[in-house]
């Protein structure tokens, strides 16, 4: 594959963007990344003219794919020319928020924004707000956007900044624990309950590899904030209408967090956040209530339609079936090849994510393991194996899958997300080939 005309774009980048990127994870391809021109479909075009099948999506927010449909696109059209946008509040807006509150379980109010991390921020800053409590607890590992909250590494006992710029002073007050850890989480609480604001937590680690929660363990986080008056927030940035379909990951798994943040889907593919939840938790924002949250391009007309257009669209069609039975096929036919090829690996996912993870070590034995993508099934054989946190993923093989890998995959035309933590998504507007074809491409790199 030619990359000369991405090659001499990454050149001009260096000398005038930070690393020659808008966002870090775009440059840990190396030596450069494919400096893309345009999509189609299920597909993506690069500066060379290189074709790849994409799994990248945008790293989550274009469920229906490169493609969008007429419908979609007239809405986007139409505000983009009628504006684009205003500083007063918009039909639309209200019309998004409306569609989100009657399909999300534990959603009756709720507030745009313009990023993920600005719904992270706004929801710690709204925890801390309501409780009058300034702890925050986290899973080590998990990434909650460029968030001063949530760049902490370290332990329950010894934490610190994870990132230059941030206070220990400021970091002090967040508690990183491992995921799936019922006990660590119970002592933090038994130690610091009274302190604690609330608990930030993604329902599945979308963000690490993909780690499943093990039976029981949002459970306990639910019981403990109870227990204690603490909050809930789930972090559905990544699995917001896209696993659990409309009704999000809280839907499926029949929890109900005291506040969800969105991001990506629930923006079309445009920039987007939102914090929701129980009216008399959201109505604390100001202007309603004391804690500020406000911002330029919040409810953006044009990201509202796409959004909202989006989601009538996945409401209407078959969406949600097509997207999650293309991600059975890959995680079976991927548990099926590393059956063959590398027992060690696990295959992640649900809904319509996947990955594979290079783990180092696995059973003798396969027979009867989850072959739709670990589960955290206690029968299943690799249950020992496969990573419970966000550590168990960092210690897999990263630097063979970012360097070598990756490139094979890329090679045979498959573009996979940019190093072994980000997750890969389907699309409305993947086929049946396109998964042929990626299980053909894995089977030959790995
Ligand atoms: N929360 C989670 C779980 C994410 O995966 C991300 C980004 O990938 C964010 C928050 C931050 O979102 P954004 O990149 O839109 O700021």
């Amino acid at each position: 594959m030619n990359h000369e005309r991405s090659g001499e774009l990454y050149d001009r980048a260096l000398s005038v963007m930070p690393g020659g990127v808008n966002s870090s994870v775009r440059a840990a391809i190396e030596p450069y990344p494919p400096f893309i021109q345009r999509g189609e479909g299920g597909h993506v075009i690069d500066a060379d003219g290189n074709r790849y099948v994409d799994w990248v999506m945008g790293l989550g927010p274009l469920l229906l794919g490169h493609e969008t449909p007429e419908s979609v696109q007239a809405e986007i059209q139409r505000h983009a020319s009628q504006g684009p946008m205003y500083g007063m509040p918009t039909e639309v807006e209200v019309e998004h928020a409306e569609f989100v509150a009657r399909h999300v379980p534990s959603v009756e109010m709720i507030r745009f924004v313009n990023s993920g991390t600005e719904a992270t921020v706004s929801a710690t800053r709204l925890a801390r707000g309501y409780t009058g409590r300034n702890k925050i607890v986290v899973m080590q590992g998990s990434y909650h956007g460029a968030n001063d909250s949530t760049l902490v590494e370290g332990d329950a006992k010894e934490h610190g900044p994870s990132s230059a710029g941030i206070p220990a002073d400021f970091a002090k007050h967040t508690i990183p624990v491992p995921f799936n850890d019922a006990d660590a989480v119970t002592e933090v609480f038994a130690e610091h309950g009274d302190d604690i604001a609330g608990v930030l937590v993604e329902p599945i680690l979308a963000n690490k590899g993909i780690v499943h929660p093990i039976d029981g363990y949002h459970e306990t986080l639910r019981d403990l904030c109870d227990d204690h008056g603490s909050l809930l927030v789930w972090d559905e940035v990544i699995t917001g209408f896209r696993v659990g379909g409309l009704k999000c990951a809280q839907g499926k798994f029949g929890i109900e967090p005291d506040v969800t943040t969105f991001g990506k889907i629930v923006g079309g593919g445009f920039p987007v956040g939102a914090i929701g939840g129980k009216e008399e938790i959201i109505s604390h924002f100001s202007p309603s209530g004391d804690v500020f949250q406000a911002g330029t391009f919040s409810g953006h007309p044009v990201t509202m339609a796409a959004g909202l257009e989006t989601l009538k669209f996945a409401a209407e069609n078959d969406v949600y079936d097509h997207v999650n039975s293309l991600g059975e096929k890959l995680r079976s036919g991927l548990t099926d090849i590393l059956a063959e090829q590398a027992p060690e690996y696990t295959v992640a996912g649900t809904d319509s994510m996947f990955k594979v993870i290079f783990t180092r070590d696995g059973p003798n034995n396969l027979s009867g393991e989850c072959a739709g993508g670990c589960q955290q099934d206690e029968d299943c054989p690799r249950f020992d194996y496969c990573p419970k946190t966000g550590a168990d993923v960092a210690a897999a093989e990263t630097d063979r899958w970012r360097r070598l890998f990756w490139g094979e995959m890329k090679e045979q035309g498959i573009f996979l997300s940019q190093n072994q933590f980000e997750s890969q998504f389907i699309s409305y507007s993947h086929t049946e080939e396109d998964v042929a074809e990626t299980l053909a491409a894995y089977e030959q790199a790995l």
